[in-house]
């Protein structure tokens, strides 16, 4: 099983998850001509991927995916409830916009539940709810020959649940969006964007990363890939240092070799084998 954060950040998110002959992109939050580009980048043709999973409906997930679509063939896993926000009238999404989503999609949907398992050709998708401000967010963990990788994003603190599905993965994407006190410094941001961001549903802190890693986290994995970094309220090499820290801090009988990396908003990471 081999997985690439293909970009992550505020401005759009897409992973391409591999196992087998079964190639999975989860989210598409850039442009369509930006995903297919970073695709062939990675040496993915988009006309061969298997299936589009959308965790939910904000655009830095779902924007890029109509336009998408008209080079694919595959079909979207998307949830009831994030089909239905995601067809709906909302602020800054174009006037035609909704009816245009709603005939691409048509015919072409899979309809998941953010709590039912479901698999996708080689790999078994197990869902699990996570809280943020949208209809219907999940995580989930993939599963292919007995190896598990864990992709969550977008989700405002670190519930029992969430907790529990992480254990005995042997990799996790996972959302390291901003350093509180760089988001509470930011000048740029209304402050009710910040009580937003700050909130329960709202988006995974550098120092939520710290305290999970030192006193929850089960020490298993070999990858942890830090994703959907803000460019204006956290700095990557503070959020890498800040989780390897919080890493370091485990006592000694907690020690891991777990190995944290970045993800960046315009260019792929590495492969990740597993
Ligand atoms: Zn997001
Ligand atoms: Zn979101």
């Amino acid at each position: 099983m081999k997985f690439t954060v293909l970009g992550s950040g505020s401005s759009g998110n897409a992973v391409l998850i591999c196992a087998g002959q079964t190639r999975v992109l989860v989210d598409a939050g850039m442009s369509a001509k930006e995903i297919v580009r970073r695709l062939a980048l990675v040496g993915c043709d988009a006309a061969t991927l298997d299936g589009v999973i959308i965790t939910h409906e904000h655009g830095d997930h779902a924007g890029g995916l109509r336009v998408l679509l008209k080079t694919l063939s595959c079909p979207v896993y998307i949830s009831g409830e994030t089909r239905e926000a995601y067809i709906g009238d909302r602020e800054g999404v174009a006037r035609d916009e909704p009816r245009k989503r709603d005939d691409v999609l048509r015919d072409r949907t899979e309809e998941i539940s953010s709590s039912h398992d479901f698999r996708i050709g080689e790999i078994d998708f197990h869902p699990f709810t996570i809280p943020h401000d949208a209809a219907d967010n999940f995580g989930f963990t993939a599963r292919h020959e007995g190896v598990c990788v864990a992709t969550l994003m977008d989700f405002g603190h670190i519930t029992t649940l969430v907790n529990e599905r992480l254990r005995g993965c042997a990799a996790i994407i996972i959302e390291s969006n901003h350093s509180r006190d760089m988001l509470k410094a930011c000048s740029v941001y209304p402050w009710e964007l910040k009580q937003r961001i700050l909130s329960r549903t709202g988006h995974l802190s550098n120092e939520d990363v710290a305290v999970w890693l030192r006193d929850e986290y089960d020490g298993g994995a070999e990858h942890i890939v830090l994703a959907h970094l803000s460019q204006r309220a956290n700095n990557p090499y503070v959020a890498k240092l800040s989780a390897e820290v919080a890493l370091q801090e485990r006592g000694s009988l907690f020690s891991t070799d777990t190995k944290i990396t970045l993800s960046f908003p315009k260019e792929p990471t590495p492969w990740i084998e597993l």
